[in-house]
């Protein structure tokens, strides 16, 4: 059984004194997680000041939006994955579209940042999705299970209990043109594919996959009513308390609880 997850990133959105306000109200809202997993991913200098407005028992997950893959050392600007334990974090964003396409992260290097997430217990978010020339191109299979090859090569079936995936299409996101629920469900049944056939049946089985790219309040029961889509990984309308609050409620709603 797959617990629904619905995460929220925010991007280079909110200073930490935004985020505390975000946070204060939307711990405020009537929303209950006893069948669903919340995660907001604030900007690495709101993380803090987050997790302290969330509480000591915290309902909602606290995650990030990239680690660098080494523990500590000489990589000026960047953060590990001990610093985001350390700040509470148990999630982390992993291969977002916009890390590929504005700072070059190709697959080897993704892979690197899911060990060291794995190594340090956080659950890595891990990003697929394939462009609008490759969808028009009718290659959306082969780069799917490209992007998934690269970055989960060699890992045993054993280490990724944690892992969870994320399907963006890149066409999608930030565009307010969401894939139908019928597009990304096929596709999240090609990833559920591509995990048996590369890992294991209880691999495909286990693993959350989460649709991503222009999910709203108005959308995200057609894509949650799919079986093989676990959730939503939601960009902008995460940043406002209402329009985030409402698409976890809906989630909690269609388990039944
Ligand atoms: C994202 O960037 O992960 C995303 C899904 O953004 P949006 O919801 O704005 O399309």
């Amino acid at each position: 059984m797959r617990t629904p997850l619905i995460a929220g990133n925010w991007k280079m959105n909110k200073t930490a004194s935004e985020a505390v306000r975000f946070t204060r109200e939307l711990v405020q809202q009537p929303l209950s997680t006893s069948a669903i997993d919340v995660v907001i991913a604030p900007p690495f200098t709101a993380l803090a000041a987050v997790r302290d407005s969330l509480g000591p028992a915290p309902a909602i997950g606290l995650g990030a939006q990239n680690l660098h893959w080494e523990d500590h050392g000489a990589y000026t600007g960047e953060i590990s994955a001990p610093m985001l334990k350390d700040l509470g974090c148990r999630y982390v964003i992993l291969g977002h579209s916009e890390r590929r396409a504005q700072f070059g992260e190709q697959d080897d290097l993704i892979h690197k940042k899911l060990l060291a997430a794995l190594k340090h217990e956080l659950k890595p978010i891990l990003c697929v999705g394939e462009s609008l020339s490759e969808r028009e191109s009718g290659t959306t299979a082969e780069v799917i299970e490209q992007q998934l090859n690269g970055c989960l090569a060699g890992f045993e079936p054993a280490r990724l209990t944690n892992l969870i995936i994320a399907y963006e299409p890149v066409w999608a996101i930030g565009t307010g043109k969401a894939a139908t629920p019928e597009q990304a469900a096929e596709v999240h049944q090609l990833i559920r594919r591509a995990l048996t056939a590369g890992w294991s049946a209880s691999v495909a089985a286990s693993t959350r996959i989460l649709y991503g790219g222009s999910v709203t309040p108005q959308n995200v029961e057609g894509f949650l009513a799919s079986p093989d889509i676990d959730g939503a990984l939601v960009g902008g309308a995460c940043l406002q308390v209402d329009s985030f609050a409402t698409i976890a409620r809906l989630a909690q709603k269609q388990t039944g609880h």
